[in-house]
């Protein structure tokens, strides 16, 4: 597949190092709060990509940290702890909170088909881990000690800024106004490995460790579970755009300087979800939820839809206007594959399988186009082909959308075998005529009234629960 890579800034053959195999790495939550449908974003392009590899026949083996330590509130060194910061609002432990949120997240997922990654680590899990890897560093001449804290030390890298594309702005995150310069740092780009000194005396979770009692900084945590479950070379990193800096350009620093070589091959970033007043964040405390969209009447799935329909290297604006037109191509599309559940299924026209199939692995091996490949499906729908071809074609090409498109036509289809057929309003005029005669024990123009009814062929019966309407 032709995949864009933020490392190279171009479109690249994505290959594998190791034939058939692909190492992926998504840097997972930080579970303070629920998930906005912004991160979402990112997690179900994500989850295309993965499915879209399988789909390829590569052997994919993915994994996710939780962060559940050491984020603060500035994606720099400073600020609150982010998961404290959850704990205090709402009367919390660390730890409650951090299992309350993760629990949420993967619900979230479930709702929208995004798989679980087959290896999730909270970073709380992995201290010992940490601690190796940061002694290494600083046994490497890569890391300080300064006033309590340990310093990766960007000036001993010949390239730190390996993403390139920034303004001058971004890479000054550390010295931006508004956010306390930290005066032990040697390079304003140095970043914290272990904190042991932090403004927060009353930061919950600790652990010993050779520089004193403490906890990781935020970084760390990726480059040493994406290390130690995949191995000392990752082909694929994944994350939303605001991670590529500071955060993936720091991953890099550290597993590289670790490793004593290159790390990961490509670099997967998804732009932000954002609303008409500007990005979606979490910290801002006013964000989307899927629960939100439940609870106004959406199906999860049609905002997945919502998103495939754009591309994942655009930004995309959300408003409950876009996602209704997106509910009613959506609704449309089931409509039209609802009659194909109920058709007689014949044998599968081989050769246009695979035409459909190739042309939506062509969309898709471009820079993952799931909006083309959307097209594709309709594409199908239009295919000379029978019933029995164009259902397999969608659930082959659903394996890759997650928009459980059969099993929703198949519902859409047999609700509507089973909703009663409407009675026309002459017969309940007539019904209703004779119930009145009923109460006025006019029988004999009840019983005209029930041969009526019987001429438009419905028979009326007046029982213990009511009057009941039957087609005769
Ligand atoms: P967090 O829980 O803040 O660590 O973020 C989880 C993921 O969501 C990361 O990959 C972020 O880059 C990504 N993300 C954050 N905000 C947005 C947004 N508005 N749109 C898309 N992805 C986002
Ligand atoms: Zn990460």
């Amino acid at each position: 597949m032709q995949l864009y890579n933020s490392l190279s800034h171009k479109k690249e053959d994505f290959v594998p190092r190791e034939a058939g195999k692909v190492s992926m790495y998504t840097c997972g939550p930080t579970v303070y709060h629920f998930a906005h449908i912004g991160n979402l974003r990112s997690y179900i392009m994500e989850d295309v990509l993965e499915k879209y590899l399988r789909f390829t026949g590569l052997d994919v083996k993915r994994v996710m940290n939780i962060t559940d330590v050491g984020h603060l509130t500035s994606d720099g060194d400073t600020g609150d702890d982010k998961m404290l910061k959850g704990a205090k609002r709402e009367h919390k432990t660390v730890m409650e909170i951090a299992k309350f949120y993760t629990d949420a997240f993967f619900a979230d997922c479930a709702k929208l088909n995004i798989k679980t990654p087959d290896v999730v680590v909270p970073a709380t899990s992995y201290i010992d881990e940490f601690i190796k890897v940061i002694s290494s560093l600083i046994e490497k001449g890569y890391a300080y000690e300064a006033g309590g804290n340990i310093y990766f030390d960007t000036s001993k890298l010949k390239k730190y800024y390996v993403f390139g594309d920034f303004s001058q702005e971004d890479l000054e995150v550390g010295v931006r106004e508004g956010v306390e310069e930290d005066g032990n740092k040697r390079n304003k780009a140095d970043f914290v490995l272990w904190f042991t000194k932090s403004k927060f005396d009353d930061q919950e979770l600790k652990w010993e460790s050779p520089w004193g009692l403490g906890y990781p900084g935020w970084h760390i945590e990726c480059s040493c579970i994406s290390m130690k479950n995949l191995g000392e070379y990752l082909d694929l990193h994944c994350g939303g755009i605001d991670n590529a800096f500071p955060h993936h350009t720091n991953e890099i620093a550290q597993s590289e300087a670790y490793l004593g070589h290159e790390w990961c091959n490509y670099w997967f970033h998804v732009h932000h979800l954002n609303t008409n007043s500007g990005k979606m964040s979490k910290s801002s405390g006013e964000f989307l939820t899927v629960s939100l969209l439940e609870e106004k009447g959406y199906d999860p799935i049609v905002y997945r839809f919502f998103c495939l329909q754009s591309h994942y290297r655009k930004s995309l604006v959300f408003s409950w206007e876009n996602l209704d037109n997106a509910k009613v191509s959506f609704d449309k599309l089931i409509a039209r594959i609802a009659p194909l559940t109920a058709e007689p299924q014949g044998e599968i026209d081989e050769a246009e399988f695979g035409r459909l199939r190739g042309l939506f692995d062509e969309a898709l091996g471009s820079d993952l186009n799931t909006a083309m490949g959307i097209t594709v499906l309709y594409d199908v729908l239009r295919s000379k082909a029978g019933a029995s071809t164009k259902l397999a074609l969608i659930g082959e090409l659903d394996k890759v959308l997650g928009l459980d498109l059969i099993k929703k036509a198949q519902e859409k289809s047999s609700a509507s075998e089973a909703a009663p057929e409407e009675i026309p309003a002459e017969v309940l005029e007539l019904v209703e005529q004779r119930k009145a005669a009923r109460k006025e024990k006019d029988f004999a123009l009840a019983d005209q009234l029930r041969d009526k009814i019987a001429e438009l062929g419905y028979e009326v019966k007046e029982t213990r629960q009511g009057t009941e309407i039957n087609k005769i």
